[in-house]
C-alpha cells in the first residue's frame, strides 16, 4: 500500500477524498468538514500524507475532550499542534 492508502486504512473513520483544489486556493492542502477530508491530490504523496493527518487531528483534538470547557483550542494553538503532531506521526506512514 502506498502511504496515503496507509492513513486511510488506519482512520477509516473518514473519508478521504482526493481531488484538485481550484487554482485560486492553490496554497490549500487540505480541508475537513464532519468526517469528509478533503486532500489536494496535486501535492506530493509526503505532503499529501503530512495534510491527512494533519486534519484528523483537528477533528480528534480541536474541540477537546473536557467537556466542562467547550471552549475550542485558539486556531493558532490548533494548527501548531496538528503540525506537530502531524510531522511525527507521518513517519511511520513514510517508511
Ligand atoms: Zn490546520
Amino acid at each position: 500500500m502506498i502511504p496515503t492508502e496507509r492513513i486511510e486504512a488506519k482512520y477509516y473513520k473518514y473519508k478521504f477524498h482526493f481531488v484538485s483544489f481550484p487554482e485560486e486556493l492553490y496554497f490549500l492542502h487540505g480541508y475537513i468538514n464532519g468526517n469528509d477530508i478533503y486532500i489536494n491530490k496535486n501535492d506530493s504523496m509526503e505532503l499529501q500524507s503530512l495534510t491527512m493527518i494533519h486534519e484528523v487531528v483537528h477533528a480528534e483534538c480541536d474541540d477537546g475532550q473536557d467537556l466542562t470547557d467547550h471552549r475550542p483550542i485558539k486556531t493558532g494553538r490548533a494548527e501548531f499542534f496538528a503540525d506537530h503532531i502531524a510531522s511525527r506521526d507521518v513517519r511511520r506512514y513514510l517508511a
